[in-house]
């Protein structure tokens, strides 16, 4: 018999250990909303709708149901609302808790141990999270002046790359690259590399010019290509965590086994089926975006002899780069000053550059009169 007083396994520890690769995570740093005094601040620091959301999704968020019980756990309504706006089949379709637990899932479903998981420098953080924390190893690409450069990203292939991802619009730097490049970077993989194309800000981008499109092509003809969307950025449904991923039907069937089995709740479900129904929001939101980020850049352009650059955006916020007097940090803390809280991003090898999410106008009008006012005194 076993003594109660000393358990008989070996070795013999004082608490849990977590494996290596969990250890060497850092956890993600979300865009703050308030100051170090804990006044609070305009947010513009995690590239939300200024618009807010949907009156019809608001409407239908309210009107959810009986929160006592479980949500549908396929989100068949919202995915067939997805397929017929984007024309997929609904079983092509996978729903994620925010598309962060599909950029996870898709890393966990094809890495592990041994293998590596590829982006470029300066991409989303949670890709770097996603691959470490299923014991893969993260391998960085160089970038090309902080755009994507798919020789880079071919070049870094080794035999053990298991997935590469790539946001196109890219996080934090909002660059872009057209649908020759994403076909050329496709092409350049092994049919055993998992491309994941995350179009969180997909629908920023203007129809007229919309390599979207051939993300979602490919995801419906390519076996080792899945895109993922969210409605945190234009739908205006940040808090209510829901994204989607569509792929090879494999591909959509490997998630669905590990995914959470309720993972879109109950309000969210609702409110996405009506956001999708409104897509006037959606232009609205695109039209009023894309206006104010000229405005905001070209008031950007004129501090250029300050060494203030805005870095090309296709998304709803700005990367700038301060090389001059005028130093990211100390714009950083001025606009704080002045009431608004933005992002910058030293812990993503980023301590020279500050994105600042597009706010309304009259917002976008302050923070560029800051800018020139601390422009003039750094002189
Ligand atoms: C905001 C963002 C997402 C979306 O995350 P959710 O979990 O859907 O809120 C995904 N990818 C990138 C690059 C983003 O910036």
């Amino acid at each position: 018999m076993q003594d109660a007083q000393t358990p008989s396994q070996t070795p013999s520890l004082d608490r849990p250990l977590p494996k290596d690769w969990i250890l060497g995570i850092h956890a993600y740093v979300p865009g703050k909303s308030a100051g170090k005094d804990g006044r609070p601040l305009t947010k513009l620091s995690a590239n939300e709708n200024p618009l807010g959301t949907s009156a019809l999704a608001l409407a239908a968020r309210a009107g959810a149901g009986d929160p006592s019980r479980y949500p549908d756990p396929d989100s068949k309504d919202l995915r067939a609302a997805l397929g017929a706006l984007h024309h997929i089949p609904m079983d092509r379709i996978v729903m994620g808790t925010g598309s962060d637990e599909l950029l996870n899932l898709a890393a966990q479903a094809f890495a592990g141990v041994g293998d590596e998981v590829l982006y470029v420098r300066y991409g989303f953080s949670v890709y770097d999270i996603a691959a470490r924390r299923c014991g893969a190893t993260p391998v960085i690409a160089p970038d090309s002046d902080y755009g994507t450069d798919v020789d880079a990203l071919l070049a870094c292939v080794t035999e053990r790359t298991r997935v590469v991802f790539l946001a196109n619009p890219n996080n934090p730097t909002g660059s872009y690259i057209d649908r020759q490049e994403i076909a050329r970077l496709h092409r350049g993989l092994r049919p055993d590399v998992l491309l994941v194309l995350d179009q969180a800000y997909a629908e920023y981008v203007e129809p007229n010019e919309d390599d979207g499109a051939l993300a979602l092509a490919l995801a419906e003809t390519a076996r080792n290509v899945l895109v993922t969307r969210t409605f945190s950025k234009i739908y205006g449904l940040a808090g209510e965590r829901i994204g989607w991923a569509t792929g090879d039907a494999a591909l959509v069937d490997m998630l669905n086994r590990i995914r959470g089995p309720f993972n879109v709740s109950l309000s969210g479900q609702a409110a996405a089926v009506a956001a999708v129904a409104d897509q006037d929001f959606v232009r609205e939101s695109r039209r009023h975006n894309n206006a104010e980020r000229a405005r905001f850049v070209a008031a950007l352009d004129a501090l250029g002899n300050h060494g203030v650059r805005p870095l090309p955006s296709k998304a709803n916020f700005v990367l700038i780069e301060f090389s001059g007097a005028l130093t990211a940090e100390a714009a950083y803390n001025g606009l704080m000053e002045h009431g608004y809280i933005t992002r910058w991003l030293p812990g993503q090898g980023l301590p020279q550059c500050l994105r600042i999410t597009i706010g309304t106008a009259q917002q976008m009008d302050e923070i560029a009169a800051a800018l020139r006012t601390m422009c003039d005194a750094a002189k």
